[in-house]
């Protein structure tokens, strides 16, 4: 087991994810369609928690590296801890309410990554469960074909 210096904490949960880190998340604003002069600038969106999906189709779609809320149509007078805030009150990156992860307490550092997991987790356990339940559907459907199939075999068979 590797022991972390709890220092570094910060440098441990980059490890992980490079978008746990604000200056992670700023360098996915490459191509952001606003630049430093307005509120919704690339700092500004990293700080509150937001990385650039970097979609060509959606030139401004961010996402939340916490909840993973998604959202679009910025303008450049909007405030993107606001957004945040108004659009997904719940994250536990907003409650927390420090924009800059060098506030963070290791309490709430490793506080925001458990709660990072479970929703990690969740979010695999729904994938698998919809996989599931997408498989279990196709055979269904296949059964009353395999029930025809097999009657004819017996009828062969006789
Ligand atoms: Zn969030």
């Amino acid at each position: 087991m590797k022991i972390y210096d709890v220092n570094n904490s910060m440098d441990m949960l980059t490890s992980l994810n490079q978008k746990f880190g604000s200056a992670g998340r700023l360098k996915t604003f490459k191509n952001w369609p606003f630049n430093h002069d307005v509120r919704c600038n690339p700092k500004a969106m990293a700080d509150a928690g937001f990385f650039a999906v970097d979609d060509p189709e959606e030139p401004d779609l961010a996402e939340c590296f916490f909840c993973g809320k998604q959202l679009d149509g910025w303008e450049a007078t909007d405030d993107p801890w606001e957004e945040h805030k108004s659009h997904q009150a719940n994250c536990a990156y907003v409650k927390l309410n420090k924009t800059t992860e060098n506030e963070w307490t290791i309490n709430e550092t490793f506080a925001l990554l458990k709660e990072y997991y479970r929703n990690q987790g969740n979010q695999r356990v729904k994938s698998l469960k919809d996989n599931w339940n997408d498989e279990m559907k196709l055979l269904t459907a296949e059964i009353p074909q395999l029930l025809q199939k097999s009657r004819k075999n017996k009828k062969i068979l006789k």
